[in-house]
């Protein structure tokens, strides 16, 4: 990193520490005072953010939050960390587990739910509590590590079930630990020989790239295949910053994928969503699933129609890379799993010919093999 940036407000500097995640995580953004220095605040919103901290907490890193416009409501960086009103709104549908995660756990921090692959929660904690996450039942609830007792209880149940050869690890944020703590848990992993890759899903490249550390990577690289997903949902988030954090993670060998939420009012149109994802591949970072937004409550704010996010996948394929094009999912309610939503491209088909239509919307047909 070169230089000095300009400051919170332009009259002070960053601080020294400001490449030090440890200082970005413990000078987190979590009271109302703290944000009314960096962004403007109406009485009003005072008021309704401190109403949403009953029951969910804020927590913003200093470096997520100079990237929001203080004087923008409708930023789409502020929208997903600064709480609203909205969030107290719990429609009808809405659930505290949508995904029914904690019936698809068969030990304590495990979800198994496909054949050959389990989510490892491994924390509770991230360095920013996105207004948007689907686990907030869990999720920044309380600032705690999984003990070493529950990580055992889990890493035994993988070494018994020889049809697990993914391990991903999520939560929480798993990168919120310390290097050391992280290498105890894949190593452990690593250890097992039908575990043949292990994932690793963060946000950190968003909300606090200074976490990619050289440290951190010679660590994964040692337990190659190791696979990252991160979680971009905007083009405002790919600052020199964070393209570096990318870069870093995939010249360490670690293949680097996005899953994006479809979220009302931030990038629920072709136009973001392309500038995203053509930004995201120019980071070498492949653009993986866009996910339609979870059930979960207080979220019926950022949800958008399904078709929404159809037509955009429509709108992007065939215009631009196929690398850029994510898989558009809905996590089924009720643990149904991930379901593609895909644009209707085959009109017929039957045993002599598939009648379909081009990205153009131009028809042609296929006969088939007799
Ligand atoms: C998303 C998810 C996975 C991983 O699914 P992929 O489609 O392989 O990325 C695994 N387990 C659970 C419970 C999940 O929700
Ligand atoms: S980083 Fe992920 S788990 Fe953590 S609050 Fe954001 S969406 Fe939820």
């Amino acid at each position: 990193m070169t230089g000095k940036k300009e400051g919170l407000n332009d009259a002070e500097p960053y601080p020294e520490q400001w490449y030090d995640w440890k200082w970005q995580f413990r000078n987190r953004i979590t009271t109302i005072e703290e944000l009314e220095k960096i962004i403007h605040l109406s009485e009003k919103e005072k008021e309704d953010i401190s109403k949403c901290l009953e029951h969910f907490r804020m927590a913003i890193t200093p470096y997520y939050a100079s990237l929001m416009d203080s004087n923008d409501p409708m930023c789409p960086i502020r929208m997903q960390a600064v709480p609203t009103i909205n969030e107290t709104r719990i429609g009808p549908y809405e659930l505290a587990d949508p995904l029914d995660e904690e019936r698809d756990s068969p030990v304590k921090n495990i979800v198994h739910r496909y054949p050959d692959r389990v989510l490892f929660l491994v924390t509770h904690m991230c360095s920013m509590y996105c207004r948007h996450c689907t686990r907030r039942r869990t999720v920044g609830e309380e600032d705690f590590v999984i003990s070493d007792a529950e990580v055992d209880a889990a890493v035994d149940y993988i070494a018994k079930n020889p049809n697990i050869r993914d391990v991903l690890l999520s939560g929480g944020d798993p990168l919120t630990m310390s290097d050391a703590r992280l290498e105890k848990i894949i190593s452990k992993l690593r250890n097992i020989e039908h575990v043949e890759i292990i994932r690793i899903g963060t946000r950190v490249p968003v909300v606090m790239p200074m976490r990619i550390t050289p440290d951190l990577l010679a660590m994964l690289r040692k337990y190659h295949p190791i696979w990252i997903n991160t979680h971009f949902n905007h083009p405002k988030e790919l600052t020199p910053e964070a393209v570096k954090a990318c870069s870093d993670i995939v010249d360490a060998g670690i293949p680097l994928g996005n899953q994006s939420v479809l979220l009302r009012n931030i990038n629920d149109n072709t136009e973001t969503m392309k500038e995203l994802l053509l930004k995201l591949v120019k980071a070498r970072v492949r653009p993986y699933y866009l996910y339609q937004c979870d059930m979960s409550q207080g979220l019926s704010h950022f949800r958008t129609k399904v078709e929404t996010g159809v037509e955009i996948i429509q709108n992007l394929t065939g215009n631009i890379s196929g690398y850029a094009v994510p898989k558009f999912v809905i996590d089924a309610p009720h643990g149904g799993g991930k379901v593609p939503i895909n644009p209707k491209y085959v009109i017929t088909m039957d045993n002599n010919e598939v009648v379909m239509r081009n990205y153009e919307g131009e028809i042609y047909k296929y006969p088939q093999p007799n």
